[in-house]
């Protein structure tokens, strides 16, 4: 350790970074370094086991060397030689330490709404509003004009009451929360009703009726898991009733003989027994996704407009803002989520706040479309995808441009794609190992493989990271 210590990459890891964090990363540079040396040992004890055709000597030996001191062996003649090595690996991980491993990468997927690559991107307007309020004080909690205790939440009700012409509204830190606390704070100890095709598992645990049980309101199943009418619904009302609940399927969908209820139709239902009526749109869009000729994944202002008094909908998914689950509808209501203790267990913080106010003034401005990455994404006329990945094919040989289909993702539009131009790369070796080696590239490349192919859809690639990408298929060939 101390002849470690004393190498030229690692003494100086050591003197900017600090002893306790060379020290940590020796060891463990160490420590891999005696598990390949015993494993190989291993291998080699084996294959001499079996030379002399006797197994359990194999094993003696593998054994006695796993139990000889490790030092014994770095001091062989392949350590040694190896100290420069290891020193220098020491160091790579000591500096592996102090850099951020949540770090941007290129999608080039073509998922839009990719949820293990950080969802979607934000607009300029999001991430400039980010900086502005991130590195100072601000208005959070605070009413400038009379000087006096403001609410934070003030701030995103009042443009999603101009946008949406809602009574009230709420925002927590993700539509899950969003729909945990909207149950609890409407329902706890009471039935809420929900149609069995709709209580539905998200994806990453996200489960109706486990989601319902943790609120404390019971969920009451009604109909079939393809058709379901007013009447099921109707029928199942008892004065422990709190509330009839719908949830977007999202990521599945029925389809032939099926039969849902218009919500308009629960809306009547509900306000005729005196319940209220909640709405879980999952993404929730802002924007008729018909016009990209796709199906029309539901609008929130059509929520509003059927007359559900809680609609619950995420910040990240279609709406193409920070991660956020955002509550609109009925004062009444909202404001009985806004008292709830889970509220403060709840809330998003100012970075948040000013990310998705923002996102939505763009909505508020009628210019969502041009400067909302998801948006700019979703609407990329097919020529342009194609020339860009014509350009790109420039750039390595054997490369060729096919036609191709992007996803919208993030349990929105499931089984919806958008026609695009992939660029596929030439087949080298297996295409696993070719999307490892663009993962290694800084920003790491994220593709993936169709026909045994590594393609690159320019769709969710970003303009900005087109160099880093050029450069990372130079490298390739
Ligand atoms: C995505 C989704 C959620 C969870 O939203 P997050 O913002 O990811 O927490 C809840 N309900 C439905 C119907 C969804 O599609």
């Amino acid at each position: 350790m101390d002849e470690l210590l004393k190498q030229e990459p690692l003494a100086q890891a050591e003197s900017q970074l600090g002893h306790d964090i060379a020290l940590r990363a020796a060891r463990r540079a160490l420590e891999a370094a005696r598990n390949v040396i015993l494993s190989e040992a291993k291998n080699l004890a084996r294959s001499g086991g079996r030379r002399q055709g006797s197994s359990p000597a194999a094993r003696d030996d593998t054994e006695a060397l796993a139990a000889q001191p490790a030092g014994n062996m770095l001091r062989g003649e392949a350590a040694q030689h190896d100290i420069g090595e290891l020193a220098a690996e020491a160091a790579r991980l000591a500096w592996q330490v102090v850099t951020p491993s949540l770090k941007p990468v290129v999608n080039a997927t073509g998922v839009v709404i990719h949820t293990n690559l950080g969802r979607v991107p934000l607009g300029p307007a999001a991430i400039e509003a980010m900086q502005r309020i991130a590195g100072g004080y601000s208005s959070l909690e605070f009413e400038l004009a009379s000087g006096s205790r403001g609410d934070r939440q003030e701030h995103i009700q009042r443009t999603l009451q101009e946008l949406l012409a809602v009574e009230a509204a709420v925002v927590v830190n993700n539509n899950a929360s969003a729909v945990l606390l909207a149950l609890t704070a409407l329902a706890r100890g009471k039935e809420v009703v929900v149609s069995r095709g709709q209580a539905v598992e998200i994806g990453g645990g996200f489960r109706i009726p486990d989601v319902m049980r943790r609120s404390g309101a019971r969920l009451v199943e009604v109909g079939t898991t393809n058709r379901t009418y007013i009447a099921d619904y109707e029928q199942a009302l008892t004065e422990r009733t709190a509330a009839l609940m719908r949830v977007h399927s999202s990521n599945f969908r029925v389809i032939g003989f099926t039969h849902d209820v218009e919500l308009a139709e629960m809306a009547e239902l509900a306000h005729k027994r005196g319940l209220l009526l909640i709405d879980d749109l999952g993404s929730g869009s802002l924007v008729d996704t018909s016009r990209f000729g796709l199906m029309q994944e539901p609008m929130v202002q059509t929520s509003v407009a059927a007359g559900a008094d809680v609609i619950c909908f995420s910040g990240d998914k279609l709406l193409g803002g920070p991660q956020a689950g955002v509550v609109v509808g009925r004062k009444a209501a909202i404001d009985r989520l806004k008292r709830d203790p889970l509220m403060r267990a709840m809330r998003t913080d100012k970075v948040t706040m000013a990310a998705l106010q923002a996102t939505l003034l763009e909505y508020l401005k009628g210019r969502a479309l041009e400067t909302l990455p998801v948006w700019r994404m979703i609407g990329a006329p097919l020529d342009v995808l194609r020339s860009r990945a014509e350009a790109w094919a420039a750039h390595v040989t054997g490369a060729e441009v096919i036609d191709g289909r992007s996803a919208i993702g993030g349990g929105s539009l499931p089984e919806e794609t958008l026609p695009t131009a992939l660029l596929r790369l030439p087949k080298q070796g297996s295409a696993a190992r070719q999307l490892a080696s663009l993962r290694k590239a800084d920003p790491p490349i994220i593709a993936r493989i169709h026909e045994d192919a590594v393609v690159l859809d320019p769709r969710t690639v970003l303009p900005a990271d087109e160099p880093a990408l050029l450069a990372a298929l130079g490298a390739l060939s």
